[in-house]
């Protein structure tokens, strides 16, 4: 058969990828299967300016529906892969389609982790991850409504602050003793913390959810201290999974996500996989990594589309992140995971600061708040697994750039 590339998903990465591939001068057919109704959009805005009702629905997409006619790419929405022969070199749908390959891309992204508690099924729960779950929330969330937020993590935080924006009381659950634990320092944590607080939220850490109560729909949760927080609504952000069922029963290798090489190809080497569904070698850190970011699509999709399209490139970046909440950005690079010491950057009481954080002396990751040029400088210096001496780093008359020896 002639080149067929067929994508399964049609999400950040996704979109991405066509444009990448076109760009690239793939000539072949392109077909982009998603089972959303939408063509690929960016997620980031759902939990910031979209909930806020300050962005619309047409902002989110990553290009105008004429893009795809244009590049002659056969959008098939609200279309749900169920099966992949590899023998054959087909994909099924549950339209009952059989649809053939030369190239296949997995893009399925992740979904998130629901929670099984009594009480879980009550209407009035909802989770974030689609324009479909911003509109039931907005539906849901009648002015002044009290919210109650299972997780405060960046979700939980974000959506947090926007509801506290839009006038609701808001309760903030969290099993663990401080925010965003997974990902931050203690005074990064303790910084999201004191805004939070001082904007209204009723934060309650080391506070786990035993389950929901309510006739029909969510009247209140139960905390594992046996508190009872009333609401009238839920949003639970608890994680996310890497959709993986369709590549694991492909035979194709998955280790909590599908595991690619550095030019993002399979145990199939027919076979690519991009974004959130993949875990990926990362030269950098020289371990196998699983990232929740649109960096981190962006950028393999790019790699994948290059190699698609007959180039030999590879994926090594210096992972990024970015969290917006209230007036604060928090932006996130490298991955601050096995650090052992961490420097402080400016003063966290004037509002804009950064965490800088080595191991052996060498820099790994810094997380900065409203201090972007720390971010920017930081990247290549992480690249280079650069040694900086602490003292440098606490001086705010240097920049990132000065810290650079030899
Ligand atoms: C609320 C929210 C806020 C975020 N904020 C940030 C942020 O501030 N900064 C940041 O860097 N990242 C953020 N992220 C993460 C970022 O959006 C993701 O990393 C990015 O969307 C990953 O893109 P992806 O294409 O891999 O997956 P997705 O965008 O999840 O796309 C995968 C698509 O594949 C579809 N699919 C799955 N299986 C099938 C199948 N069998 N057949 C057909 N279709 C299928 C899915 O339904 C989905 O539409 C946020 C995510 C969310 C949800």
């Amino acid at each position: 058969m002639n080149k067929q590339t067929v994508i399964i998903g049609a999400g950040h990465a996704a979109g991405q990828l066509v444009t990448s591939l076109r760009q690239k001068g793939y000539d072949g057919s392109i077909v982009l299967l998603g089972d959303e109704p939408y063509l690929p959009y960016q997620r980031p805005p759902l939990s910031k300016k979209f909930l806020a009702g300050e962005l619309p629905a047409e902002r989110l997409f990553v290009k105008p529906a004429a893009f795809y006619d244009d590049q002659q790419i056969d959008v098939r929405l609200g279309t749900r892969v169920t099966a992949v022969d590899r023998n054959a070199h087909t994909v099924e749908t549950d339209t009952g389609e059989s649809i053939e390959y030369t190239t296949l891309v997995f893009a399925t992204g992740a979904q998130v982790n629901r929670l099984s508690c009594p009480g879980s099924e009550l209407a009035g729960i909802h989770y974030l991850r689609s324009i479909e779950d911003v509109d039931n929330i907005r539906e849901d969330a009648h002015d002044g409504a009290r919210v109650v937020i299972i997780g405060a993590g960046y979700i939980g935080l974000e959506v947090a602050a926007v509801m506290r924006e839009m006038g609701s009381d808001v309760v903030v659950l969290e099993t663990a003793d401080r925010v965003m634990s997974r990902v931050v320092s203690p005074p990064v944590s303790a910084f999201f913390e004191r805004v939070h607080r001082e904007h209204g939220v009723d934060l309650k850490l080391s506070t786990g959810l035993q389950s929901f109560e309510g006739d029909q729909r969510f009247e209140a949760a139960v905390t594992t201290n046996g508190d009872r927080v009333e609401g009238d609504i839920a949003i639970v952000g608890i994680g996310i999974s890497p959709n993986t069922e369709l590549a694991r029963a492909a035979g194709l290798d998955v280790d909590n996500g599908i595991v690619v090489d550095s030019h993002c190809r399979t145990s199939d080497p027919g076979i690519f996989a991009i974004g959130d569904c993949t875990r990926h070698p990362n030269a950098i850190y020289q371990r196998s990594l699983r990232l929740e970011s649109v960096q981190n699509a962006l950028e393999q999709a790019k790699t994948a589309a290059a190699n698609i399209a007959g180039g030999d490139e590879e994926y090594d970046d210096v992972p990024w992140f970015w969290s917006d909440q209230y007036n604060l950005k928090l932006q996130i690079a490298g991955l601050s995971e096995g650090f052992d010491d961490y420097v402080l950057r400016g003063d966290p009481d004037g509002g804009s600061f950064s965490c800088a954080y080595l191991r052996d002396g060498k820099l790994i990751a810094i997380d900065s708040i409203n201090s972007p040029r720390d971010f920017m400088m930081s990247k290549p210096l992480i690249k280079d697994a650069c040694r900086i001496d602490p003292a440098m780093l606490k001086d705010t008359s240097l920049t990132m750039r000065d810290m650079r020896q030899g």
